[in-house]
């Protein structure tokens, strides 16, 4: 059974040191004061416009709005600090009393668990991971003690790079009592699902990511923990008040707002881990490369001094860990670019093997960006490749909608909006269908070879059925009704307004009909038949040569 706010609350509360369930957090003046004014004499700061001379936001609203969107995770669970190393602090400080506590950390692991256990003079018990680095759940809880406040666990994990069972993890959030801190730095090299999908679960877990690796801002320092609002509340109040800088807060806004960026990049490092640990499992001095989730590689080398030499002569530094638990003779390896890989991999003297595709994607692709003052909208699609979609929108039944447009459609579809959903979810359904229909025609091109029509078929037991026609000219018929308001977090008023918007970006006819008991099957069947309808218009079912399938010559 599900447990309440309270019952969460309580088991939280029953965890922290007594000095901090009573503690009267320190208001900063901007704290006191929500509304906007048009004068600021509350906080003795200087007057005079130096760009930086307020203070920041204690409680940085923008950049956890960015984050909630492109986590799936609301606001509330989010706790930002300066780094990772921040919120590591925290943890102790919040739940474990100095001198009369311990942690167990799974080792080999990141050094910084026991550097802040140490500080906090809390005790640091290692429970050595298996064999291949496996997280054996029993061995590691086996090694808790009475006095043992905190498990931390790193997945996929720094040094070893590999991911943790998931299995293992949810048998210590399931067996331990205390605090479980899972840090997932690298979770974006991965392909796996974060565990915040569990925190409903679990109110002692508490998940670590950061924006150093995967988003390129190491340099700007921020963290997140990801966790029981109350856990973010009580963090918040025992941070210091203005910990993430107004530079800081500002840079990573811009940064988060170009996410394909990342995540192309974030695709390139990972067909880089794969090229780097051929070449590098084929050389004579290695003894082994360890499987990899994360932006790094560790090698284990016969003679890894002379290696580490060779390559700091060649002005290329790599991490020693050979002193790590298990992992003498090894040496972790960052992925850099494609160019650096090749000159670490000839310092070595191995074969680079092919170098990955960095030029434009094959097929027909199309991006267009949108900013207005309601929303900033990027959507992105190849109707040639498929991809995994990547969607963000804030608001989760829509998300789940157009991922269905990029699964059943075939195509690589991208679509990221941060939107005003405090005002409701109008503008960001309205602008990304702009945006999709914009996009969507512009990759069409001259429309050569394309099918033209799509047509569709049956959804559960929902009927669906959708006809269409990319021939350039605008209609759109609707015939479909609800029974509620809303499906999710969307109100169904906002379906019609979507495929109308996008019929007009797009140039279609576009006649949709549909029917059923359930209207989460109706307008999931809406939009997978749409989805199914634009495959069949999009494909070129006809070589490119027969033309532009009109007897007019154009559409
Ligand atoms: N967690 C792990 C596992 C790491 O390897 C690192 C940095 N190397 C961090 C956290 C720290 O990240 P941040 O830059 O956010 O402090």
């Amino acid at each position: 059974m599900e447990m309440t706010r309270k019952e969460r609350e309580s088991e939280i509360c029953s965890l922290l040191r007594p000095n901090i369930r009573n503690m009267v957090p320190y208001s900063t003046a901007r704290d006191d004061c929500k509304a906007k004014m048009d004068i600021y004499l509350d906080a003795n700061e200087n007057p005079y416009d130096t760009g930086v001379n307020r203070y920041p936001s204690p409680h940085q609203p923008e950049l956890k709005f960015m984050l909630s969107v492109l986590k799936k995770v609301p606001a509330e669970n989010i706790f930002l600090g300066n780094g990772s190393d921040e919120p590591i602090d925290l943890v102790f400080r919040l739940f474990c009393p100095p001198g009369k506590s311990s942690m167990v950390q799974a080792v080999p692991t990141y050094g910084m668990y026991s550097t802040a256990a140490e500080i906090n003079d809390v005790r640091v018990i290692d429970a050595p991971l298996a064999d291949g680095f496996r997280l054996d759940a029993d061995a590691l809880l086996s090694k808790v003690e009475p006095d043992t406040k905190v498990v931390f666990l790193c997945s996929p994990n720094n040094p070893t790079g590999n991911l943790l069972d998931r299995d293992a993890v949810i048998r210590i959030l399931d067996s331990f009592s205390g605090i479980v801190v899972l840090d997932e730095a690298y979770i974006d090299f991965s392909g796996t699902a974060s565990f915040t999908e569990v925190l409903d679960r679990y109110p002692r877990l508490i998940v670590l990511q950061t924006l150093s690796k995967a988003w390129g801002m190491a340099g700007i320092r921020i963290g997140l923990a990801i966790a029981d609002e109350y856990v973010v509340k009580v963090m918040s109040r025992v941070k210091y008040p203005y910990n993430i800088s107004i530079l800081d807060q500002s840079r990573a806004a811009e940064l988060l707002s170009d996410p394909l960026q990342t995540a192309d990049r974030v695709e390139t490092i990972i067909r880089e881990r794969s090229r780097l640990s051929a070449a590098l499992s084929a050389l004579p001095s290695v003894e082994a490369v360890y499987p990899s989730d994360a932006n790094f590689l560790l090698v284990k080398f016969h003679d890894k001094d002379n290696i580490f030499s060779s390559l700091i002569e060649a002005g290329i530094i790599v991490r020693d860990r050979s002193s790590a638990y298990n992992c003498d003779g090894c040496l972790r390896i960052t992925v850099g670019t494609p160019q650096e890989n090749d000159r670490l991999l000839s310092v070595l003297g191995a074969e680079t093997g092919d170098s990955p595709d960095h030029g434009c994607p094959e097929g027909r692709t199309a991006v267009c960006s949108r900013r207005t003052g309601e929303t900033s909208v990027c959507v992105r699609v190849n109707l040639d490749r498929f991809r995994k979609p990547r969607v963000a929108t804030g608001l989760h039944f829509f998300d789940h909608m157009l991922e269905q447009i990029g699964y059943h459609a075939g195509i690589a579809l991208d679509a990221i909006c941060f939107g005003d959903l405090e005002t409701d979810d109008h503008h960001s359904i309205e602008d990304v269908a702009i945006a999709l229909g914009d996009c969507l025609l512009s990759a069409l091109g001259d429309k050569s070879g394309i099918g033209r029509y799509g047509f569709s078929l049956p959804m559960d037991e929902a009927e669906a059925t959708v006809l269409l026609d990319l021939g350039g000219r605008i209609d759109f018929l609707w015939d479909v009704s609800f029974k509620e308001m809303t499906v999710g977090d969307v109100s169904t008023q906002m379906f019609p307004h979507f495929f109308k918007s996008l019929t007009e970006h797009l140039k279609c006819n576009l006649h949709i009909k549909a029917s059923g008991e359930n209207d989460h099957h109706v307008i999931e069947g809406v939009f997978k038949a749409f989805a199914r309808a634009l495959r069949q218009a999009i494909v070129r079912t006809i070589s490119t040569d027969s033309g532009i399938p009109s007897s007019k010559g154009w559409l």
